[in-house]
């Protein structure tokens, strides 16, 4: 499907995923919006993409609220909503804070109800829309370390259930794609942190989260946008209410 002249906005679009997310839907003809809170890492994929590059963070309804209301009113209503920025925080559950959690909370479930909720009005008003969240493999079983992310991922996964069911009659399709370690800047802070606290080498590092892929790779950025366009396609209408793994065989 030619995604011409829909508009697509797509959170944390200015690293990793959220940037080969861009580059695949604008290829695609779509008016793509890219948000997240660094404004020059967003301009860069504007500048490659062609994107709308606004600040603004997820966790601040206000915030949102206004971006969206701005790509509105440049590339008209929100025809899918990609939910994809996300951080992975990385502590033992007995050293975390409440502000660990309630942090972890916010960027990766709060972050995903904020977004669906803005665009929601204008996919209903056309009859035709599509939620997607890049939630995790962390939203479908649990690792240690980062019991705050997967306990984000899994309510990602409740709420892309509930809303399908809630949303089924209305031309809006609701899912969530759930990779496995990903390539990107995100697993570099991953990795880091496993070297600081274990004394492992970059290497063994990487090659003890790569084990538990069953295909014994990173899964690429490429590999998840080409999931999102096809759930986002007419092709997928009814698909309702999935957690896709990309993982592998992991899960
Ligand atoms: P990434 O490159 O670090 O991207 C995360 C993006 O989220 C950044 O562009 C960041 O931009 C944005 N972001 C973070 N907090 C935000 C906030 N409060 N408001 C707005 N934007 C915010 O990592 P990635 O791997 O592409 O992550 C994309 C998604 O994939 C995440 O949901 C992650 O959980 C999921 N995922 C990743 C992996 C992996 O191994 N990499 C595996 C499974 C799932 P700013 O810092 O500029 O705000």
């Amino acid at each position: 499907m030619s995604f011409h002249g829909k508009h697509v906005v797509i959170t944390g679009g200015g690293s990793g995923v959220g940037a080969e997310l861009a580059r695949q839907f604008a290829a695609q003809g779509a008016k793509v919006t890219i948000l997240g809170r660094r404004l020059e890492a967003l301009q860069q994929v504007a500048t490659e993409t062609g994107a709308l590059p606004l600040a603004c963070d997820v966790t601040l309804r206000e915030s949102l609220d206004q971006a969206i209301a701005q790509a509105s009113v440049e590339n008209g209503a929100v025809a899918i909503a990609l939910a994809n920025a996300g951080a992975a925080p990385s502590k033992a559950f007995e050293q975390m804070a409440v502000e660990d959690f309630t942090d972890a909370l916010g960027v990766n479930l709060l972050g995903v109800f904020n977004l669906w909720q803005a665009c929601l009005p204008g996919m209903k008003a056309a009859g035709w829309g599509r939620l997607i969240a890049v939630a995790s493999t962390a939203g479908l079983k649990g690792y240690p370390y980062v019991s705050g992310y997967c306990a984000a991922k899994h309510g990602v996964l409740g709420l892309t259930r509930s809303l399908a069911l809630e949303l089924a009659k209305t031309g809006v399709t609701v899912n969530a794609l759930c990779p496995g370690f990903i390539e990107t800047p995100l697993l570099e802070t991953s990795l880091d942190l496993i070297v600081a606290k274990t004394g492992m080498s970059r290497e063994q590092a990487a090659k003890s989260l790569r084990r538990g892929n069953p295909q014994d790779r990173f899964i690429q950025p490429g590999e998840v946008a080409a999931a999102a366009l096809w759930l986002a396609g007419d092709g997928a209408g009814s698909v309702n209410g999935t957690a896709l793994p990309i993982s592998g065989g992991e899960i």
